[in-house]
């Protein structure tokens, strides 16, 4: 998949740029506040419905304007479409190739990106909630039919909630059968998403550091211990049974698909307690491309790759290594650091240069 060329309107700091990357390695480089993570920000909305940084539409839209916009000429299974995409504070609409599109499995697959930013390794000290929000966006990318299941889990879950904080709870036992039903559901595809990952990560990590430490990736459901989707759904009605005292007395659902958690371990022992930050951070980028990998494999091409902030992120030699990794595959890659950095230059061929500068984009060659 590839980013052919791109216009970005009244989008966060920028008026209006237009920018035609390279096929391969592209670096923004600039100082900090100067717009080269809004420019990121931009691509991958292009192909996904909701940014990496925020939930909330009306920070996108340019200071003092009305709408933002963005467009792209974007290239995947040999096809070019063109993907329009109008932000305003208070929706969103999106056109393939000038037709509105309704629907978020029309936009699916169009334009797959993969992000590594800082926010991301924050994700490993964290609670579990943004390793859970993580999961949820990776899964999505590949399996459309997640994005249905999510949803319906949600609504069940907001129902129960409801009847929960209610003094007539009439009805209860039929919507936790509902939600053990969804929640099965959802815990099925995510099982299987990790599974996946979990089989790619070590090579990954091992490129990047190249040191011998095991990675391993662990999603374990509260009290489910099948993969099978009938048993799965057992197994969740079982558990609200058992927590059902609880859940009336704090009203709201404690257990369940919304509560579980991912866990990052490396060398057998949890990554959260004993890695050091570098070591998290490798383990991230690698979790990021075992992603990337997966895509590969879920779509036949890869997708595109947005690194931000690299320096900050991973050291002369790690950075090398992967740069060196990235250069034997055909992945068309955005880099944003804030110098224009010599030695990655020297490693990544054919790298267009572009100087981020006050939401101003200036071409400075490759
Ligand atoms: P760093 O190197 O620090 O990460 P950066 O180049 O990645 O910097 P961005 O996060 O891309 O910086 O851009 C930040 C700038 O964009 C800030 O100056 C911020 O005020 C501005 N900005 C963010 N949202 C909007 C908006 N809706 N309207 C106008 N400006 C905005
Ligand atoms: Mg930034």
């Amino acid at each position: 998949m590839r980013l052919c060329s791109a216009t970005v309107a009244n989008f966060r700091n920028f008026s209006s740029i237009s920018i035609e990357p390279g096929h391969h390695f592209n670096l923004l480089y600039g100082l900090n506040g100067q717009g080269k993570t809004n420019l990121l920000e931009a691509i991958y909305l292009l192909g996904c419905p909701r940014s990496f940084r925020t939930s909330r539409l009306p920070e996108l839209v340019k200071h003092g304007e009305r709408q933002a916009q963005i467009l792209g000429r974007v290239e995947s299974g040999g096809i070019q479409n063109v993907l329009r995409l109008v932000v305003e504070p208070v929706g969103r609409k999106v056109e393939i190739d000038g037709k509105a599109v309704h629907k978020a499995s029309e936009l699916h697959g169009k334009l797959n990106a993969v992000v590594f930013s800082p926010d991301d390794t924050g994700m490993v000290r964290t609670g579990p909630e943004s390793r859970r929000r993580y999961l949820d966006r990776a899964v999505y990318m590949g399996d459309i039919g997640y994005l249905h299941c999510w949803h319906s889990y949600q609504r069940i879950l907001k129902q129960r909630n409801h009847l929960l904080k209610n003094a007539d709870k009439t009805g209860l036992d039929i919507w936790s059968e509902k939600l053990a039903e969804a929640g099965a559901e959802v815990i099925e595809r995510r099982l299987r998403f990790v599974a996946a990952l979990d089989g790619k990560l070590q090579k990954y990590y091992a490129a990047i550091s190249g040191g011998g430490e095991t990675s391993r990736l662990r999603y374990q459901p509260d009290g489910v211990a099948s993969s099978e989707r009938e048993v799965i759904r057992d197994e969740l009605l079982e558990l609200f049974k058992l927590h059902l005292r609880s859940d009336e007395r704090y009203g709201t659902t404690t257990v369940g698909p919304h509560r579980d958690d991912l866990t990052f371990i490396l060398d057998e022992r949890p990554l959260k307690a004993f890695g050091s930050q570098g070591q998290q951070k490798t383990f991230v980028l690698a979790l990021k491309m075992a992603e990337m990998d997966n895509l590969c494999d879920t779509f036949g091409e890869a997708p595109l790759l947005l690194l931000d902030d690299m320096s900050s992120e991973l050291d002369a030699c790690r950075s090398h290594n992967l740069i060196e990794f990235l250069t034997r595959r055909e992945i068309q890659v955005f880099i944003t650091t804030t110098e224009r950095s010599p030695a990655l230059l020297a490693t990544a061929p054919h790298c267009a240069v572009f100087r981020v500068e006050g939401g101003n984009l200036t071409f400075e060659g490759s």
